[in-house]
């Protein structure tokens, strides 16, 4: 017997039996029941024996002649379904690129009923051969019994024949579906017009016995057996419709091309032969060695308009030669690189290493060459050159004949990224994110499973990439917090990668020049190694950063313009000396809302509590969380009055007051909304890079690693907005934004200078950012952590019981408060106590030995509604839970899980949030 994580939300895995004509090993996937469905799974252990009183059921069906997923993979995914409390089938469903190999399809499959009706079939046959072998006169012909008579189904005799006939329906028949093939064995009988009934009990035996032996879709029963047949089959409980999961056929793939040169007298052809032979002759097509260039047929076909029956009779004929190139996985291809236009990036090894890169990469490399796991934090100050670093690294890992992930947050895999990481290492590179058309996912989790590609460069999810004899895992701009997943298993990408190293055993260097909390944290207390990278490269200095008071601006303007004289002057010196701008406002749209002068309301979201932002270039409001939109108003539709009022500035308004403010200058905007046109990112990008734009607007999308050298200003139009935000990591994000944004300034040889536009120029996130100063925000910002017993002093989970109706959502709630209640008897909200830290920090940091706190060991904050209080139509009730310990803590979730699913709290109702990046 063996436990499978089955692909459905069910807190643990289960226990089934393997008959004994499988074989099957872990990391194999297996279709298996589930109640009454098919379900994927993928094989784990293998387990001694059941609990009493359960019986296993049987395996279905292997879906891989391998297994899929390597040891290493299946411990990281078990990992992440305990830590995150996660369904480990959910896990490893979200590890897989690879789902296209099944999919979900409506199939018929048989029943009880219909086994019984089989039966019965079965044994008149049997009779009437009996019969036949008395009778030696009447040869093949069967007994005209009539159908079943005394059976249930005897009361549609007599129905009219049109039935019959209309075999081979019209319903679209899926080219890729293993029901595709005819069903085995059985020769198809199309049902003819002059059938008879006779026939078409043969034919229903016939179905019966394919359906039993697995499920079929409608149109390829139809076409095989009848349509008079399968609808009888439904409407007599025979065969049921199911939603079932199946594996798709693999794709045919021949390689053609002309075995010689076409002798003078081609044989009798047909017509469809003859284009297929033209097309492979046409001068279009390189001539490459005797028979010219391989083919995929597929396009081949297409062009030609042939099957493949004309192939195999040109095959037939000694004039083509085709080689079949099925397989499991895609064709092997070279990932195709387009031109992006950012021309040949700078080639850095040859760069001579700063002092500060040197030391850092000698005290990293000795730790690569040390085959062991251990994770070092990279501390490095914008520009300071902690890519080149990674680079390095990752060649001498491919040196020492390893392999090597590095993981970026979205928005860093620009164009610049990836063509610095194939100029370096080719072909042995591949991209994975979550931009990729599925094909070409596929294509690179298969090129890194081969090891035809050594180095994975990717997003959150490239963490699951299937590089095998892993030596080096790098997580840039590890404090991004899109490494978070916000749907289940929700994990944080920075955490699974330490994770992963350790598996693996192998280095794992965490970058930022704004490291998280949590990193910085364990660095301090020696679970991680430090390095820093002071300086930046070439002896530049930091962009000198300025901050400007709005409120004086006010007193001395009484202007209502968001850009201060101050900005405005920089700016006009920028475009007199010909050097580029990046504007910084994280806010998208034109107007944050509409106000109603006269009742004071404004439009919110049907779906979500949270106001609608005006967008002018669609002129609609819209919804940030679900994308709802309504035309823009003319009158309040509250009180239908007239006087409706535009709050706040986004991106787009200030793009149009800065084309206003200057006229000739060049401004594009850079924002989800523009970027959402394909490629449109890029071009900008590569645009800006090439001077051909002054001044770039946008949003946190222009603050990433970017690394323009033409960029001498950065100018933040506010910096205020996200302080506000109920959420313990407000100054965090804005520290992180604002000195990553500074940080884009100056980075050639200009040295860059920063205007930071603000309401609270005391705020110590704004103070601590303008002087650069990580190390002074870390110390006064953990004083808060501590204090409020925030992470990374404590642990931290959230629970969000949400459901369309409020009732249910507070049902919900009540059976988790019931839980805590019980699982934590007066240990409620002890959070009195002086503050000693925890063994906590990040996941990945491991917990060692019981809590320091003293008396504190559980907080639970809740329940109370969150501060997005509906969000996509969910109402949402929250809880905050803070442990002293992090394995405690953990305890209590997995006991949450099983208890709500013993209650049958639906899973959807409630999300389980470890490591929260967000609280709202
Ligand atoms: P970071 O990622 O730390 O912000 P980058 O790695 O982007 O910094 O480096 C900033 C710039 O410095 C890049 O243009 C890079 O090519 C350049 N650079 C890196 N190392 C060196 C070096 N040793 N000497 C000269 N230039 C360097
Ligand atoms: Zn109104
Ligand atoms: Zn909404």
């Amino acid at each position: 017997m063996i436990e499978v994580a089955v692909m459905a939300p069910i807190p643990r895995p289960l226990t089934y039996r393997v008959p004994p004509r499988f074989e099957v090993r872990a990391g194999q996937r297996v279709f298996v029941p589930l109640g009454r469905r098919r379900a994927q799974g993928i094989v784990l252990e293998p387990v001694a024996k059941m609990a009493a009183g359960i019986e296993a059921k049987d395996i279905l069906e292997l879906i891989d002649p391998e297994p899929l997923l390597p040891p290493e993979l299946l411990t990281l995914g078990l990992w992440i379904a305990e830590y995150y409390v996660a369904p480990p089938g959910e896990v490893f469903r979200g590890m897989l690129p690879l789902l296209q190999e099944t999919r979900r399809a409506e199939r018929l499959e048989i029943t009880a009923l219909g086994r019984t009706r089989l039966e019965y079939l079965v044994e008149r046959l049997c009779d009437a051969a009996m019969a036949r072998a008395e009778a030696p006169g009447s040869a093949g012909i069967l007994p005209a019994t009539t159908p079943a008579s005394g059976h249930p189904s005897s009361r549609r005799r007599g129905e009219p024949s049109s039935l019959l006939g209309s075999g081979g329906g019209k319903g679209v028949v899926e080219p890729e579906s293993a029901a595709d093939s005819p069903p085995e064995g059985k020769a198809a009988t199309p049902a003819a017009p002059d059938a008879g009934p006779q026939d078409a009990l043969d034919r229903e035996r016939q179905f019966l016995e394919a359906l039993g032996k697995r499920p079929l879709a409608i149109p390829i029963a139809q076409k095989h057996y009848g349509a008079d047949v399968v609808e009888r089959a439904q409407q007599e409980g025979w065969a049921e419709l199911h939603n079932v999961e199946e594996k798709r056929a693999r794709r045919t793939v021949l390689a053609v091309r002309l075995a010689g040169p076409l002798p003078e007298h081609l044989p009798k052809l047909s017509r469809g032969a003859r284009r297929i032979l033209d097309a492979l002759a046409a001068p279009t097509v390189k001539p490459e060695g005797a028979g010219g260039e391989l083919q995929d047929h597929r396009p081949l076909l297409k062009s030609a308009k042939g099957s493949i029956a004309n192939l195999r009779q040109l095959e037939m004929a000694g004039l083509v030669s085709i080689e079949d190139r099925s397989a499991f996985g895609p064709p092997a291809a070279p990932d195709a690189e387009g031109d992006d236009g950012f021309g040949a990036p700078v080639d850095g090894s040859r760069f001579e290493l700063t002092a500060a890169q040197a030391a850092a990469f000698s005290d990293l490399s000795t730790r690569l060459d040390a085959r062991k796991f251990s994770t070092t934090l990279l501390y490095g100050v914008t520009g300071s050159g902690k890519t080149e670093l990674y680079l390095r690294l990752i060649a001498r890992a491919l040196e020492q004949n390893r392999t090597a992930l590095m993981l970026v947050p979205e928005i860093s895999l620009t164009p610049a990224v990836r063509a610095l990481f194939i100029s370096r290492f080719g072909s042995d590179v591949a991209v994975l994110h979550s931009g990729l058309a599925r094909g070409e996912r596929h294509q690179a989790w298969w090129r890194a499973a081969r090891g035809e590609a050594r180095v994975v460069l990717g997003t959150r999810s490239a963490v699951f990439a299937p590089l095998v004899n892993l030596g080096l895992v790098v997580v840039d701009e590890e404090h991004d917090a899109s490494y978070k997943q916000d749907e289940t298993p929700r994990y944080h990408g920075r955490d699974v990668a330490v994770v992963r190293a350790r598996v693996a055993g192998a280095l794992c260097v965490l970058g930022s020049a704004t490291p998280s909390l949590e990193s910085y944290w364990n660095a301090e207390r020696g679970k991680y190694a430090l390095a820093k990278l002071a300086g930046r490269v070439a002896g530049r200095p930091l962009a000198t950063v300025e901050v400007v008071d709005m409120r004086a601006e006010f007193r001395q303007t009484f202007s209502k313009v968001p850009v201060s004289r101050r900005l405005q002057a920089e700016i006009e010196a920028q475009l007199a000396r010909g050097e580029q701008t990046i504007i910084l406002l994280n806010r998208r749209g034109y107007s944050w809302y509409l106000l109603c002068r006269s009742c004071g309301q404004s439009p919110e979201c049907v779906n979500c509590s949270i106001s609608l932002t005006y967008h002018r270039a669609e002129h609609r409001l819209v919804c940030h969380y679900c994308g709802y939109s309504v035309p823009v108003p003319s009158r309040c539709p509250s009180c239908q009055s007239e006087y409706i009022y535009y709050v706040g500035e986004g991106t787009e308004k200030i793009e149009d007051k800065f084309r206003e403010l200057f006229p000739t200058a060049r401004v594009e905007r850079l924002d989800r909304d523009v970027a959402r046109r394909p490629g449109h990112f890029e071009k900008v990008l590569g645009r800006f890079r090439r001077g051909e734009i002054d001044i770039l607007i946008g949003t946190q999308l222009v603050s990433k690693g970017h690394d323009f050298p033409g960029v001498t200003l950065v100018g933040v139009v506010s910096a205020d907005q996200g302080l506000r935000l109920p959420d313990f990591r407000a100054a965090e994000r804005t520290f992180q934004l604002l000195t990553q944004v500074a940080g884009r300034s100056g980075r050639g040889t200009v040295p860059g200078r920063v205007l930071v536009q603000t309401f609270y120029p005391e705020h110590y996130a704004i103070r601590l950012a303008a002087g650069q100063n990580y190390e002074g925000f870390f110390a006064k910002e953990m004083r808060f952590r501590r204090m409020m017993r925030y992470p990374p002093v404590a642990a931290l989970a959230r629970i969000v019981a949400q459901h369309a109706k409020l009732e249910r959502a507070v049902e919900a709630a009540r059976h988790i408060e019931r839980y805590f209640k019980r699982a934590l008897p007066g240990d409620g909200d002890q959070e009195s106590g002086a503050g000693e830290e925890a063994d906590t920090g990040s996941a990945a940091a491991g917990d060692h030995g019981p809590s320091r706190l003293g008396p504190f060991r559980f907080a639970v904050l809740g329940p109370g509604p969150a501060p997005l209080a509906r969000i996509q139509g969910r109402h949402r009730i929250q809880f905050l839970i803070k442990a002293a310990s992090r394995t405690e803590l953990n305890r209590l979730l997995s006991g949450l899980a099983l208890h709500l699913e013993a209650e049958r709290v639906p899973p959807p109702s409630v999300l389980i949030d470890m490591d929260p990046v967000s609280v709202m």
